[in-house]
């Protein structure tokens, strides 16, 4: 680890400390009253987030997973906010995953976890990495209070494998998402996005569903969305935005697909949902 001020280099990627002005911002998420973001960027780095789309610091928005900010005064923010808000459901995080690889060293979700918690907030987690398994001894005791989601596009590591370019394969977050179940906190699937010709056939919807059904989990879903910055990995897939945003192939793909999943899961008596309303 190399250091230059308040930025430091693990590997290709560049971590800088910031400090932010709040902790908790509103949340127009479904369910959500709050979203805490500990990290701007995401080392994940996968090739479909548009959550860059929402990042208003430049450098980690234009080198999306090879720049991440870090708030390091979150949690003392948080300890204060959290006794002048009133009470509600925080999302960690909504846009970028808490449990990257630098949470390991930095604990800051860990931090801000007990203080949400200790404080009666509730905690929606969402996430693709197994390190949530380490907080499982501060969320357990609130159990009442805490979910946690597992993004799975596919049960076969091979399916995104290159998209998801540097997230935990899909098997280690299924074994992960099993743990956590057993642990008896309330768990949910996250199914998407949903990519035309990748991840849209019957076999993966059926192991995906299965997933959710073994975990008694409920299933959200959602589908590949276009924003300007992912215009190249559109070109890489050869779908044409223009024609995925209007065209008529499209609502007729995303329509069939849908029957599709929602056949499957009424079979396996999972709970099946719309991620969102749009
Ligand atoms: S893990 Fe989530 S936030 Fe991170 S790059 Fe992938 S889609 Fe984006």
């Amino acid at each position: 680890m190399t250091t230059s001020g308040e930025s430091v280099f693990r590997g290709v990627v560049k971590y800088v400390f910031i400090r932010a002005s709040s902790a908790l911002s509103k949340s127009g998420l479904p369910g959500l009253d709050y979203a805490l973001n500990p990290y701007v960027g995401c080392y994940h780095k996968c090739s479909y987030c548009y959550a860059r789309s929402y990042c208003r610091f430049e450098e980690p928005r234009t080198h999306w997973g090879d720049v991440i900010y870090i708030k390091k005064n979150i949690v003392d923010l948080l300890k204060s906010e959290v006794k002048r808000v009133r009470s509600g459901s925080v999302g960690l995080s909504t846009i970028t995953d808490p449990y990257q690889p630098i949470e390991a060293l930095t604990r800051l979700v860990r931090k801000s976890l007990e203080v949400l918690l200790r404080a009666g907030f509730k905690v929606v987690i969402q996430t693709k990495s197994p390190l949530v398994l380490r907080d499982l001894d501060i969320l357990v005791p609130y159990k009442n209070l805490v979910e946690v989601g597992f993004t799975i596009t596919s049960v076969d590591d091979s399916v995104l494998r290159g998209v998801e370019v540097r997230a935990p394969p899909p098997s280690a977050r299924i074994r992960a998402l099993v743990r956590v179940r057993d642990s008896g906190l309330t768990t949910w699937v996250f199914f998407g996005p949903i990519i035309p010709g990748l991840n849209d056939d019957l076999s993966t919807i059926e192991g995906v569903v299965e997933v959710a059904r073994e975990t008694n989990s409920t299933l959200y879903y959602d589908w590949l969305r276009y924003k300007e910055e992912l215009r190249g990995f559109f070109g890489v897939i050869g779908l044409s935005p223009e024609k995925y945003v209007r065209g008529r192939d499209f609502v007729n793909w995303r329509r069939s697909v849908e029957e599709l999943l929602v056949k499957v899961c009424r079979e396996k008596g999972v709970v099946c949902v719309p991620a969102f309303s749009d």
